[in-house]
């Protein structure tokens, strides 16, 4: 579906503002790109926006299910394109150089579906964080 056509679903105008956030996350999709960031990369191309407007935008593109919020620990709100259930992807976080890794995977073991299960409760997506190091920073500490 069209941006466009997202956006008339919900009521809501489709402004250049709102397109071009849109653009960047998706141009940088993996990049985890924080709220300041987002901000500087609009601004290259659209140098009348100003930050409040970016945090105005970024919650409200993220309830339209367009932008998936995350929070990588860092003490930053973080936002990547929104991925439906079928395409969801987990990231590997290193502790010690920042870098995420994202896998593609069903992470979900036997236990964890029954516990949803006993619950009654229905999952709508999941994130999972795996927090340790990446090859480059643990052959750095063997040394
Ligand atoms: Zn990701
Ligand atoms: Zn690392």
């Amino acid at each position: 579906m069209k941006l466009k056509e997202q956006f008339n679903q919900k009521g809501l105008r489709i402004t250049k503002q709102r397109q071009i956030v849109m653009e960047v996350v998706e141009k940088h999709k993996g990049r985890h790109l924080s709220s300041s960031e987002i901000f500087e990369l609009v601004k290259e191309n659209y140098s009348g926006i100003g930050l409040a407007t970016i945090y105005r935008t970024l919650p409200l593109l993220e309830k339209m299910k367009l932008l998936s919020k995350i929070c990588l620990d860092d003490g930053c709100v973080r936002y990547e394109p929104y991925a439906p259930k079928e395409q969801e992807h987990h990231h590997l976080i290193c502790v010690k150089c920042g870098a995420v890794y994202e896998v593609e995977a069903d992470l979900l073991g036997i236990e964890e579906k029954q516990i949803i299960m006993n619950n009654h409760f229905s999952t709508q997506n999941y994130m999972v964080k795996l927090y340790g190091y990446c090859k480059t920073c643990a052959e750095e500490d063997v040394v």
